[in-house]
């Protein structure tokens, strides 16, 4: 587990990267995708925080390298609440939409959770405590995927996942979706990228010029 600012870390890596957000206050803690093994995110507790204090977790986008442990995490506190875009809500409430969540891939079987919040929206604001999460629509990757900006320490840190692809039509992946969700992201103007599985990018020159590379390489 790593601070990336005050109340932000990084897990670690289970299928994809997990952030996770104190809220300081009585919402308790966010996650930022759940990732494939419940046991790294218990390791949380090594920090001095309790895992059945995960309140609510942002799914970004449907597929199974961020939503695998999601149906562990509710065994953990039956209250969780989840959320994600209606564009990918299907792929994660029900089973049997293993190309689409990519779990074929993995050759791993789904178990389905459903969403507490199905965001419709360009951009939603989420209000948990003080803290105010920005959730951008951006699809391209899938469907439904979702950015989330936090602005915390005098920093806007964005959460953009899979933002280096890949595209492929069993995703129902879009270029041309994309390159406009890119240059919505691009207009944030980010200080530090919280990437989906490489990292934690910084500062806003290098967020720029890591999001322009993934642009240009792909075009529709
Ligand atoms: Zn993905």
């Amino acid at each position: 587990m790593k601070k990336i600012v005050d109340g932000i870390y990084y897990i670690g890596l289970s299928g994809c990267q997990v952030y996770l957000i104190d809220t300081m206050a009585e919402n308790g803690l966010v996650l930022i995708d759940c990732g494939m093994d419940i046991d790294m995110i218990m390791d949380i507790s090594d920090e001095g925080f309790d895992p059945k204090q995960i309140n609510h977790c942002i799914i970004t986008h449907c597929h199974i390298d961020h939503i695998e442990a999601c149906y562990h995490l509710k065994e953990l506190n039956p209250d969780v609440k989840f959320y994600a875009h209606e564009a990918d809500a299907q792929a994660i409430e029900e089973q049997g939409h293993d190309q689409q969540t990519a779990a074929s891939w993995y050759g791993t079987k789904y178990n389905p959770v459903k969403l507490y919040k199905k965001f419709t929206k360009e951009i939603e604001t989420l209000n948990l405590g003080d803290l105010e999460l920005r959730i951008i629509h951006t699809p391209g990757h899938t469907p439904g995927s979702i950015s989330v900006l936090v602005e915390k320490a005098g920093k806007k840190i964005l959460f953009g996942q899979d933002i280096h692809g890949p595209f492929y039509e069993s995703f129902g992946s879009n270029l041309n979706e994309y390159q406009n969700s890119m240059q919505r992201l691009l207009d944030l103007e980010p200080d530090i990228l919280c990437e989906g599985h490489f990292g934690i990018i910084k500062p806003a020159d290098e967020v720029k010029r890591y999001i322009k590379n993934y642009m240009d390489s792909n075009k529709p």
